[in-house]
């Protein structure tokens, strides 16, 4: 059977994560995280003082792009592949609110942005991919055999990321979650450099309402339709 590429891209916290990688699983596809990505080179720059609250020195980092080395190990107790940054599991480090505070800064860079782009589109080189994030199926894949667009309300999504926080042991209040749900959807889709829109070609899944099964169940109908018109 061919197999094909499989963009996912919507707005923070819609749970492309979770369906993405049942996806690829029932498909024996493999499933990239992009946002982990931009998460990893975020932590970096936390990491050597090069953003905090009231400073970004957006110079030192696009001079230091050529010290990241993102990569991803598959974990097979968790089922899914880990974050290394320079060799070193990031992953837990990289879902931190802190590091969700400061992303989209670092995603607004077009230095960063090319130099993620392209690992992306290399992983996706032999399709049997399934990748998420909020350029997938404008930038990264425009020509995807599918695309997918998810969203949900604000609250609604919210809600579901200070549920994983705290259940990580994460501190948080809702408020505060909720806060950087909608300044990430506000800057993700406001920025100049490939902004999250819904690419002409997608199909919207608003899971407001939706169980997980049902998300999942439907997004399956579309990937074996697709199949069929792909053979
Ligand atoms: O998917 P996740 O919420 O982990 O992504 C974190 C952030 O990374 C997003 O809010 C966005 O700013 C950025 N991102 C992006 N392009 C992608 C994936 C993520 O700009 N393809």
């Amino acid at each position: 059977m061919n197999k094909i590429t499989i963009a996912i891209d919507g707005y923070s916290s819609t749970g492309k994560s979770t369906v993405a990688k049942q996806v690829a699983k029932t498909l024996g596809y493999i499933y990239v995280d992009s946002g982990a990505m931009y998460r990893v080179v975020t932590l970096y720059a936390i990491q050597k003082g090069l953003i905090s609250t009231d400073d970004f020195n957006k110079e030192a980092l696009i001079y230091q792009l050529g010290n990241i080395e993102i990569s991803f190990q598959f974990n097979p107790v968790l089922g899914f592949a880990e974050a290394y940054l320079n060799g070193v599991n990031v992953e837990k480090r990289i879902r931190t609110l802190e590091v969700s505070g400061y992303v989209s800064k670092i995603a607004e860079v077009s230095e960063v942005r090319r130099k993620l782009v392209a690992i992306q589109q290399q992983m996706g080189e032999d399709k049997g991919v399934v990748m998420d994030g909020r350029d997938i199926g404008t930038v990264v894949f425009p020509n995807a055999a599918l695309k997918l667009f998810m969203t949900a309300t604000a609250e609604e999504r919210a809600q579901r990321r200070y549920k994983e926080l705290l259940e990580r042991g994460d501190r948080v209040t809702y408020e505060a979650v909720l806060k950087n749900v909608t300044e990430r959807d506000y800057i993700d889709t406001h920025r100049e450099d490939s902004p999250l829109i819904k690419a002409k070609d997608a199909i919207t899944i608003d899971n407001s309402n939706l169980t997980l099964e049902g998300q999942y169940e439907k997004i399956l109908q579309l990937v074996r339709l697709t199949l069929e018109d792909e053979e």
